[in-house]
């Protein structure tokens, strides 16, 4: 069996408190999944993330493949072993890395031929090499491989892009189901196996969202997600898409929107049925500096925090906010101290996870009056 996904309550705006079951863990909905680039949420260790009540985390494809390379994880026992992380884990296809970050692609139906950005080495991904890797890394959830429709795209490069993603998700599942069975963990969970998300493609059209939508389903994935947003597109038109493509997909899987977003935006999509978000923005914006509190961002390298001794954010207890002052964040990071990425990406992760466990209370049930 693949994942189960019980929608626990559903609100009439759609909202649904759910719960995940997948081989490393059961995960409470909606979920907020920190991003673990290379094999880590940069800056963060481990312990720490479960300490956070961190369930699920991502691994890129395109970074591990090329280092270390899913083969000796595979042969250490998969991802999850290799960087000591014993819950839920998720890779992407590797496709949104090759389009974003590698030099000199050419795409062609087959696949995607690129150089590495670390050594210009030469390689060639296609939905079936994706599935091997993705199998090997072992997370409890893959992708299917897609191409990102850029923004803007006209409607022709749009279309082109849909029919070509729709033929890599087919092969992704025709290879993924024949060889999902060679996931390194498989005999520590008999009975259970990895999981494959089809993406729902299609640009900011809405017709080609439905279009897409209809086609993945009638592959029957495991769960379905909602790809190519947040790429630079107007915010209302984002919640256009994600309206659009939610009622069409079934009750009774996962539905995932890739790369978003800002605080407002995961409550909000949270609110109106997506369970799974995921974006580099808490850490990314943490590194540089950047705090997301419950009063609105702040800088910290600022000036005026020199001599501040509140917490990050007086209305968080994480454990930065319950120990350190503004002030000394402000210090590390002047002072180009490695532990200023640490302690600001912890806080902004407590910060995103927050949000998240407040949406699942508030989609639950109101509590039935006492029995007198
Ligand atoms: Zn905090």
């Amino acid at each position: 069996m693949a994942l189960a996904f019980n929608p626990l309550h559903v609100t009439p705006e759609g909202g649904r408190r759910g719960q995940l079951q997948l081989p490393h863990q059961t995960v409470e909905t909606p979920v907020f999944m920190p991003v673990g680039t290379a094999g880590t949420v940069k800056a963060v260790p481990q312990d720490t993330l479960e300490a956070l009540g961190a369930q699920i985390i991502l691994g890129n494809t395109y970074h591990l493949y090329l280092r270390p390379g899913h083969e000796p994880i595979q042969r250490m026992g998969g991802l999850h072993r290799f960087i000591s992380w014993p819950r839920a884990m998720l890779t992407d296809s590797g496709g949104f890395q090759v389009f974003s970050l590698s030099e000199l692609r050419k795409v062609t139906d087959e696949g995607v031929r690129f150089r590495s950005h670390l050594d210009g080495s030469s390689h060639f991904f296609t939905p079936e090499h994706s599935m091997d890797v993705q199998i090997a890394l072992g997370a409890d959830i893959a992708m299917a491989f897609d191409e990102c429709t850029e923004y803007p795209a006209d409607r022709p490069r749009a279309e082109e892009s849909l029919r070509l993603t729709m033929a890599w998700a087919r092969r992704s599942l025709t290879h993924f189901r024949a060889n999902q069975d060679r996931v390194p963990w498989a005999s520590d969970f008999p009975g259970s196996s990895q999981s494959l998300f089809g993406i729902v493609q299609g640009g900011m059209y809405r017709d080609l969202r439905r279009e897409s939508a209809e086609r993945l389903l009638e592959m029957d994935f495991d769960g379905y997600a909602i790809g190519g947003l947040s790429v630079g597109e107007p915010r209302d038109l984002t919640l256009e898409m994600i309206a659009e493509v939610l009622p069409l997909l079934p009750r009774d899987k996962p539905r995932y929107v890739m790369g978003v977003g800002y605080p407002d935006e995961i409550e909000q999509y949270a609110r109106m049925g997506v369970d799974m978000m995921d974006c580099v923005l808490p850490t990314r914006a943490a590194r540089h500096g950047l705090l997301f509190t419950s009063e609105g961002r702040i800088t910290i390298k600022n000036r005026q925090f020199a001599e501040d001794q509140n917490p990050p954010d007086p209305n968080c207890d994480c454990l930065v906010c319950r120990r350190y002052s503004r002030a000394y964040l402000r210090h590390l990071m002047q002072a180009g101290e490695a532990l200023s990425g640490t302690l600001n990406s912890i806080h902004n992760l407590a910060f995103y996870l927050g949000i998240m466990r407040r949406v699942r209370q508030s989609l639950e049930p109101a509590c039935a009056p006492a029995q007198v």
